[in-house]
């Protein structure tokens, strides 16, 4: 089994008390849930039609203008051109920064899947709630990185777990049937080590700022 962030072999296998089984990368401290267990294409995208995450929900709303609070406004003008990877079936992430006056492009695997942003170059490229979806992070990562320009941003956020197996069990983000791979602060720092990222900030252990370097 390779780890699908560092390719390193994984030989750490554990399994929860219900008999789910997750391989854990002792190079960048990947956690990955097991093949096995990984939804259909066609479960996984009915999945994410329950996810209330419509711009009728307010709790969700002020949850993303938090994210801009944080992670978008200090860094990126009016105008920019932002690029939202995995926006969803409403997009309303997408929405409320065109509403802030971003130029936003936008793309889904399921539910809007075009290859018009391939090759071009963004200012800002925002995964907000995707990588823990990813099931081979650095093939993305790959592409990702030919999106962004030396200054550009790399905006996550994902849940990161905090390398330990104990708190792992207990931790509730795992529940959910679509996570299947879970990062720690060590994974983020591989990445800006791998595609020449400089980590600009992580706030509450969950939202990441990347700059190109
Ligand atoms: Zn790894």
């Amino acid at each position: 089994m390779k780890c699908s962030l560092c390719n390193s072999d994984i030989k750490d296998r554990k399994s929860d008390n219900k008999g789910k089984i997750y391989h854990i990368c002792h190079n960048c401290k990947l956690i990955q849930l097991d093949r096995e267990f990984y939804l259909s294409r066609e479960e996984e995208k009915q999945r994410y039609r329950l996810h209330e995450n419509s711009a009728e929900n307010k709790g969700y709303l002020k949850y993303l203008n938090s994210i801009i609070t944080n992670s978008i406004s200090p860094f990126l003008k009016p105008e920019n051109r932002l690029f939202d990877f995995g926006c969803g079936p409403e997009k309303t992430w997408a929405g409320l920064l065109k509403g802030k006056g971003y130029n936003v492009s936008s793309y889904d695997p399921f539910f809007d899947n075009n290859s018009e942003w391939i090759n071009k170059i963004f200012d800002a490229i925002t995964a907000i709630e995707v990588f823990e979806h990813l099931l081979s992070p650095a093939a993305e990562l790959e592409i990702l990185s030919l999106c962004l320009k030396r200054g550009s941003f790399l905006i996550i956020r994902t849940m990161l777990h905090n390398n330990n197996w104990e708190s792992f069990l207990k931790w509730w983000y795992r529940e959910d049937p679509t996570h299947v791979s879970f990062y720690s602060e060590t994974a983020i720092m591989y990445i800006c080590r791998r595609w020449n990222y400089e980590l600009v900030q992580i706030k509450n252990h969950c939202e990441i700022v990347l700059r190109k370097k």
